[in-house]
């Protein structure tokens, strides 16, 4: 893949393009880069990206710029410097701005991760904005998570400690020359007293600004091994077959009186313009959908493809992680989770992320709201 092409490819995950499906899995490594603002993410960014490349490996760098003007400045000085790899086939920067990511910064910023592994990249770098939902989640996405912070945050290591604690892989100290960095460290190491000696991070210090560090932290990073990407998923339980019919009065004898169904609940869905009888199929179900209105998506399926098969439904334990999985993983959602008349959650999955199948997912009791 050429660097052009890489970059149009780029810009169509951006948009909310799928990555492609026959990229290879490739074998670099994903290393999120998060901490507060400030913390000089951008520079320990760009000492890496030298770092890398002083070592005969490739970099994709995926950047998160926040939009508002007010914090661009500083970052967009490190973007410059950075520039001076510009040139450099074994490096590729993708800037992305925060309000411009399409269907959410962590799905983006996952997917580009992916594209990049994918076009062969050693080591994909994600640079994320600040300490938030969308920096565990690409915490998640990342095979390692790097938690910069500075001297002199005092009751902020108390926040890291809240937020960030759970995500980092390894701690960096950057600014190591300013004053209180000992306090630092010490409150660092305190905190971390806490966690079991097997999974405590270690604290590595930088001077990003003139590379002091970087090395003796790239020596960790290259020996590190990809996460393997099977995580442990939600409980599937096949939950309802949906069946687009023209008329219920034509169609329901045959699922009530011949295959001798039981009715569990006839409800009108007034946003979905479609009426919807729900039959008992032993441990599963059978939904049946007639179009109320000719502008109902049920009418537009019968209309496109006839009556028949429209959808099947699963049922998972906790819907909003579900969501948040399958995002990362570069499945297209279909809309936010909506409550049906039964009280249960659900959203739709788009069939090209699913073999041609519109796949319903659905979660009966619902606790946790909904966040993103
Ligand atoms: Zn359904």
């Amino acid at each position: 893949m050429t660097t052009r092409e890489l970059a149009q490819q780029a810009t169509a995950v951006e948009n909310g393009n799928p990555v492609p499906s026959d990229l290879p899995q490739g074998h670099g490594l994903i290393i999120g880069i998060t901490g507060p603002p400030g913390a000089g993410k951008s520079t320990l960014t760009t000492a890496l990206v030298t770092e890398i490349r002083r070592r005969d490996k490739t970099v994709a760098v995926v950047a998160v710029d926040p939009s508002s003007q007010a914090s661009g400045g500083a970052l967009l000085g490190d973007r410059i410097r950075m520039q001076r790899h510009h040139d450099d086939h074994g490096v590729f920067i993708r800037s992305m701005a925060t309000r411009g990511a399409v269907g959410g910064l962590a799905r983006t910023s996952a997917a580009l991760a992916r594209l990049f592994r994918g076009a062969g990249f050693d080591f994909i770098l994600i640079e994320t904005v600040g300490a938030g939902q969308d920096e565990i989640d690409i915490a998640a996405a990342a095979d390692a998570t790097l938690v910069v912070i500075v001297p002199g945050m005092g009751d902020d290591v108390q926040a890291i400690k809240a937020g960030m604690m759970e995500i980092a892989d390894i701690f960096v100290i950057n600014k190591a020359d300013r004053p209180g960095v000992e306090q630092t460290a010490s409150e660092m190491e305190a905190m971390l007293s806490l966690t079991p000696e097997d999974d405590r991070p270690p604290v590595f210090r930088t001077i990003a600004t003139n590379g002091t560090g970087v090395s003796e932290l790239m020596d960790v990073l290259i020996h590190l091994a990809p996460r393997p990407r099977s995580i442990p998923g939600p409980q599937w339980q096949a939950d309802h077959l949906g069946i687009a019919v023209r008329s219920l009065a034509e169609s329901l004898p045959f699922y009530t009186d011949q295959l001798g169904m039981k009715l569990l609940a006839r409800e009108t869905v007034e946003h979905e313009k479609v009426n919807v009888v729900m039959l008992s199929a032993g441990t599963s179900r059978v939904e049946l959908l007639e179009p109320t209105s000719p502008d109902s998506p049920i009418a537009r399926f019968i209309e496109k493809r006839g009556p028949g098969l429209h959808h099947a439904a699963m049922r998972v334990d906790d819907l909003p992680a579900t969501i948040r999985r399958l995002e990362l993983g570069g499945a297209r959602i279909l809309s936010e989770p909506r409550r049906g008349a039964g009280g249960h959650l659900y959203v739709f999955v788009h069939p090209a992320s699913a073999g041609g199948v519109l796949w319903e997912i659905i979660q009966d009791s619902y606790s946790a709201p909904h966040t993103n």
